[in-house]
């Protein structure tokens, strides 16, 4: 078992992360982020660039192993938007309800068949000797005209994955939500990284 502190300073995405990993028994114990520790600007170009900034900021600020992961929601009909600035779509201080707002309001006279749409996570386990294992999930879904259900957080509410059965990603229980979603499948596959490592030590 290794200890990683967790570079997240979003509980919703840390419950999650907690969630994946512990259901699929993956050989690591979780450090919350220390809430005063200052948050990294998320200056990269790719998810990938952004995981590894906060990984390689976690390390550096505690001595201690990172795990970050960096995600972005990619829309076809606004040419790959908001992507890496899924956080920031709709300004610097933006909610979750004004990103989504501003989705629905650009993709307002898009018919259904060209609001697809993909969410993709980028997870890295990151040593601080520079040492890491990095795993990428993805689910291809539909944006909704119009939000629907309460779970979830972000973007939930309006992401529709294509294998599901209509409902939202917010219309899912967690479990569900997770068996399919960008962050289940990274961590997932960030998870038999870890253990192909620690068997290879
Ligand atoms: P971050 O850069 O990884 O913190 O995520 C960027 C933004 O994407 C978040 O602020 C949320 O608005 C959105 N987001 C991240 N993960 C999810 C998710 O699982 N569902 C819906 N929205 C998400």
């Amino acid at each position: 078992m290794t200890t990683f502190v967790l570079a997240t300073a979003n509980p919703d995405k840390a419950t999650e992360i907690q969630a994946v990993l512990a259901d699929v028994g993956a050989p690591v114990t979780l450090r919350p982020r220390d809430p005063s520790l200052p948050e990294v600007e998320e200056t990269g170009l790719t998810l990938e660039d952004n995981a590894r900034l906060k990984a390689i900021d976690v390390c550096g600020q505690t001595g201690l192993p990172a795990i970050a992961d960096d995600t972005g929601l990619e829309v076809d009909a606004l040419d790959g938007a908001p992507g890496v600035r899924s956080a920031r779509f709709a300004g610097e201080h933006a909610t979750y309800a004004d990103n989504v707002n501003l989705l629905l309001e650009r993709l307002h006279d898009v018919p259904e068949d060209r609001r697809t749409a993909r969410f993709s996570t980028v997870a890295i386990a990151r040593w601080p000797d520079g040492r890491e294992v990095a795993a990428l999930g993805t689910v291809e879904g539909v944006i909704a005209t119009a939000p629907r259900g309460d779970n979830g957080f972000g973007y939930d509410p309006v992401f529709m994955p294509i294998e599901g059965d209509g409902r939202t990603f917010a219309e899912m229980d967690p479990a569900e939500k997770h068996a399919c979603s960008h962050r289940g499948r990274a961590f997932r596959t960030l998870a038999e990284g870890l253990r192909a490592d620690s068997e290879s030590i």
